[in-house]
């Protein structure tokens, strides 16, 4: 490894423990700084963007760079109000005195992040570590590395390099990076390397976030509006290739409407793709050649009854159709890991309560979408699963309220950050209790004994 990671996370301790970090006025600039670099270059982003998974301009605005940009501006507008401390309620017992909870900085935050929203999943924890006051090391993913080299070469063309380092490299770089003292891991990508992280973690007691993935359901109850329903699915299940975290990756529809649901989305996937969906500008590539192999690997396992649309796969150009599966049985192997590709199973089943108790059965998943019109479905689903957030009636949108926190719960993460949420998960919460010299009782100072007679 050519990288002194230890001088890395050595000389950013530094720049901490000098206080660089700490003043108000630091932390705007550097967001400010972070959000011209977004906008500036926001053609050179574009670019690595495509030349990593051929997303389209419009996706990389939307949901890279523009995200990114809606974030700075909610942190930078209510950082003020963040930064203040919180007075809180002295007891009698306790008076005269002044207590309040002051958020100070951490230290030195590690920034680890994955490959499908390359600029977005760095660029946003590092807004939400700068705002807390943190110096921080970023590792980008090596699976994107168009992306990964322009955050090495911008974020220091923008950030006060003192306090923020970018090291590039693969799996070999991170487990350096871990076994250095950092004081918070914020780690994005698959639950299996979610676990090393934590256990290396461990070792120095550091805190961690651990935002990961898993099985998104998608529940179709038999009152939903399903034109709108099957657009907004095929949307959510098809962006980026289907290499979203919180894409919905299979579709529970009540057996009722369960074919006039599929109907409707093989039509918008025409609608959104064209009849040659390896022709359309607006369907990415799979990030790279194991991915592929590994999503032929799943068609390829059978477990269904039928293709709907879709199926094929062209390896040479990393591409694999939008395709939809119907009659597909839950030992399926498309069922048995997080597909994270263009590939929708979908699974009839009699009633909403078998649609539950599918995903109870399952691991607590990273987002869950229910459609539906009937508000007592609605109700019965948000009381009787649980999962990192809920979209009602739409998919990937509960990203984009920034006061909503995001993040998993069970296997699909731990802690969760956007807005405020971002703020307070890098930011520890320290007890201040100011007291008074006077007065100053006798009482409370031992020998006890002395007043015993007296009371
Ligand atoms: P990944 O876990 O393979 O890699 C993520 C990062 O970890 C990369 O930077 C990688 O270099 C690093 N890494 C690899 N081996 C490591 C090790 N042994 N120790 C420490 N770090 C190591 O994930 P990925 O394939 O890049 O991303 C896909 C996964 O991420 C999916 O499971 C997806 O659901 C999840 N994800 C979650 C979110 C979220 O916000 N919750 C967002 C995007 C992706």
């Amino acid at each position: 490894m050519s990288v002194d990671v230890g001088a890395v996370v050595a000389a950013r301790r530094d720049a901490f423990r000098a206080g660089t970090t700490r003043p108000l006025r630091w932390r705007r600039e550097q967001l400010l700084n972070l959000q011209r670099m977004l906008e500036e270059q926001s053609e050179r982003w574009a670019r690595a963007l495509h030349a990593d998974l051929g997303k389209s301009e419009t996706e990389a605005h939307i949901t890279e760079i523009g995200f990114c940009v809606g974030e700075i501006r909610h942190i930078l507008k209510h950082l003020d109000d963040w930064v203040e401390p919180e007075r809180v309620k002295v007891p009698v017992s306790q008076k005269p005195g002044r207590a309040e909870i002051v958020n100070e900085p951490l230290g030195v935050v590690l920034i680890v992040s994955p490959w499908n929203y390359p600029l977005h999943l760095l660029v946003a924890p590092l807004a939400a570590a700068l705002a807390a006051g943190n110096a921080v090391v970023c590792k980008p993913s090596e699976l994107a590395p168009a992306t990964s080299a322009e955050l090495a070469s911008l974020l220091p063309q923008y950030l006060d390099t003192e306090a923020v380092a970018v090291v590039e490299g693969g799996p070999e770089v991170a487990t350096a990076l871990l076994d250095e003292r950092v004081d918070h891991v914020f780690f994005t990508g698959s639950t299996a390397i979610g676990r090393k992280v934590m256990a290396a973690a461990a070792r120095h007691l550091t805190p961690v976030t651990l935002e990961l993935g898993g099985k998104s359901p998608a529940i179709v109850d038999r009152s939903a509006r399903l034109d709108v329903t099957a657009k907004r699915i095929v949307l959510g299940r098809f962006m980026n290739a289907g290499q979203t975290c919180v894409a919905p990756d299979h579709v529970l529809v009540d057996e009722e409407v369960e074919s006039e649901l599929c109907e409707r989305m093989v039509a918008a996937v025409h609608d959104f793709f064209g009849d040659d969906p390896a022709a359309s500008a607006d369907l990415g590539r799979i990030v790279n050649d194991r991915h592929v192999a590994r999503l032929q690997g799943l068609l390829d396992g059978g477990g269904y009854e039928e293709v709907l649309v879709g199926g094929d796969v062209d390896a040479a150009s990393r591409y694999v159709a939008p395709t939809i599966l119907r009659g597909v049985r839950p030992d399926a192997p498309v069922m048995g890991e997080e597909i994270f590709g263009p590939i929708l199973p979908v699974l009839g089943v009699p009633s909403l309560d078998d649609a539950i108790d599918a995903v109870n059965a399952g691991e607590k998943p990273l987002a869950l979408y229910v459609f539906a019109e009937d508000d007592d479905a609605v109700e019965a689903v948000l009381e009787r699963t649980s999962s990192g957030g809920v979209c009602v009636n739409h998919t990937l949108l509960q990203l984009g309220v920034p006061d909503l926190p995001f993040g998993g719960v069970g296997e699909s993460g731990t802690g969760a950050y956007h807005g405020r949420a971002g703020f307070d998960a890098l930011s520890h919460r320290k007890s201040v209790f100011r007291k008074s010299t006077r007065p100053d009782p006798s009482i409370v100072y031992p020998p006890y004994g002395r007043w015993k007679s007296k009371v």
